[in-house]
């Protein structure tokens, strides 16, 4: 009797472990689990769609909740991962903090995410609030401050059983790239000897083991005179499953192993890349596309099935719907946000020249006030700036963002390129012969040009003849960056960097830190500009 009353104890707990929904905490032997990982990265302010309809996350919504749907009614797992820096590229998000991307990325209830290098654009108690506000864990293992790290390293989830471990990794160029103000103290360590140490003790406590990053993935390994990426530390840490990636803002599919499909067309097939037995992912940028990365799991083994880019009403993809919810929540900000625009950023005691009859043919007060800013952004020692990227003039008096829109409406990032002083005298000299009137006529900061009979001889750099054996900093427009203007192409210079700080949002940043401004101060000089100097 005793013995058969502890049997039925034991049947009815069975029973209520059974209906309570607790799911079994380690995998089923021979069981096959289904785990999509979906994956965005690099969303940079961009909560709502550009004016051609393209991304938001209303229509991301609608994207991630319908593959939730499917994946759990066929009884599988997703989870949701991002690889990082959301803050910064359209005024409308820059203006609010990107309170209204954290509380969109709430609402499509992210697992977890990278910390990016833009993250620590604002202040750190910008980033205290963006931490407090998001509703999921802000992962990355490699910061440190006083010791300490300074975000949670990794989280844990359990899907049905299958235990899987997210670690977030952030690039250690962060320090170079962005304000040292904003990260005092902080210790940006090489995520690959941290991902070295972490990986093996993440093994032991999950089956499955993925990297949030903002690394970069770089065709092959190649990441010239930038940090290592996603690809360098797949080859050097094993017992990775899959790397979501973020940063250089790419898809990363692959046209033959190790070599990059650079011309990925929106809703064709992705391969992504395979390093060391890890998976590289990465969805391009802005929310254009959702990454869906389907995977199985069985016995120890986790298999990618099938992989796809769903373009998020990119041109010539299939349209689809805005989600309401998400319109509902994020409608107000971008009013605001719109309004926000025409509230005073500084103030001048004159007008910054940029009409097109003049910005064309001679240097002026707007080329220089522009230049100024694009160094002072990114501490370069020198800017070269082509007219045909000025678009207005600043008005004297009141100066309102929407005015700095007016003069750089394109979203151009700044990019810096180390150059050798060989180098900094041939860009120079092309900039020189580019002709009066047209878009590449070139403004120039920072540097003095030595020129007779209209050929270029020399240049000075901070008062000092260009040394051809040293090593300078240019800064100039992602743009002119891809040859725009007839400029030579340097994305593929080992010591290009693209910054990733839209042009008028520097400009902005530097007119309220110095206004009111003296035009005077920014008089053509012959140190200053590109006129001749006998
Ligand atoms: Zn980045």
């Amino acid at each position: 009797m005793q013995h058969l009353r502890s049997l039925m104890t034991l049947g009815l707990v069975l029973t209520l472990a059974g209906c309570s929904s607790l799911a079994p905490s380690v995998p089923v032997k021979d069981k096959t689990y289904s785990i999509t990982i979906l994956h965005t990265n690099d969303h940079h302010g961009r909560f709502w769609q550009n004016r051609d309809g393209e991304y938001g996350m209303a229509a991301r919504k609608t994207v991630i909740d319908g593959i939730r749907a499917e994946v759990a009614s066929a009884g599988g797992y997703t989870l949701l991962l991002d690889g990082g820096d959301v803050n910064t590229g359209v005024p409308e998000s820059d203006l609010q903090d990107a309170v209204p991307d954290f509380k969109g990325m709430n609402l499509l209830s992210y697992d977890a995410m990278a910390v990016g290098n833009h993250e620590f654009d604002k202040s750190p108690a910008v980033l205290a609030m963006q931490r407090k506000l998001a509703a999921f864990p802000m992962l990355s293992a490699n910061i440190y401050r006083a010791g300490e790290r300074l975000f949670d390293p990794y989280k844990l989830f359990n899907l049905g059983g299958v235990r899987v471990a997210v670690m977030g990794l952030t690039t250690e160029d962060t320090y170079k790239l962005g304000n040292p103000d904003n990260m005092q103290g902080m210790d940006f360590r090489n995520p690959i000897q941290e991902a070295a140490k972490l990986v093996p003790e993440l093994r032991s406590k999950a089956d499955v083991v993925i990297a949030a990053t903002h690394m970069g993935h770089y065709e092959n390994g190649r990441h010239g005179i930038q940090a290592p990426g996603d690809v360098e530390m797949a080859r050097a840490v094993t017992g990775l499953d899959l790397v979501v990636g973020g940063h250089t803002q790419n898809p990363a599919c692959m046209r033959a192993e190790n070599v990059m499909d650079t011309t990925y067309v929106p809703g064709t097939a992705c391969q992504p890349d395979r390093q060391n037995g890890t998976w590289i992912v990465q969805a391009h940028e802005w929310g254009k596309y959702v990454g869906r990365a389907d995977f199985q799991y069985r016995n120890g083994t986790f298999t990618l099935v099938k992989y796809a880019l769903i373009p998020v009403n990119l041109k010539n993809t299939p349209t689809i719907a805005e989600n309401p919810d998400m319109l509902a929540m994020l409608k107000p900000y971008q009013d605001f946000g719109q309004k926000k625009l025409h509230i005073n950023v500084g103030t001048s005691d004159g007008m910054f020249e940029g009409d097109r009859a003049y910005v064309r043919k001679r240097a002026t007060n707007l080329g220089m006030l522009i230049g100024q800013s694009m160094m002072e952004k990114t501490h370069a020692d020198f800017a070269v700036l082509n007219a045909g990227g000025v678009r207005d003039s600043l008005p004297a008096g009141a100066i309102t963002y929407k005015d700095i829109l007016q003069v750089q409406p394109f979203g151009n990032t700044l990019c810096t390129i180390t150059l050798s002083g060989r180098e900094v005298l041939d860009y120079l000299s092309v900039s020189y012969k580019m002709s009066p009137g047209a878009g590449g006529f070139a403004h120039l900061s920072g540097v003095e040009l030595i020129t007779a009979n209209g050929v270029m001889l020399q240049a000075r750099i901070g008062g000092a003849f260009v040394d051809t054996d040293k090593r300078y900093t240019m800064v100039i427009n992602s743009f002119m960056a891809v040859g725009g203007d007839g400029y030579p192409v340097f994305t593929g210079h080992p010591g290009f960097v693209n910054t990733g700080f839209v042009d008028a949002e520097a400009l902005r940043g530097y007119i309220a830190l110095h206004s009111p401004l003296q035009i005077e101060r920014y008089a053509p000089g012959t140190n200053l500009t590109a006129s001749p100097i006998q």
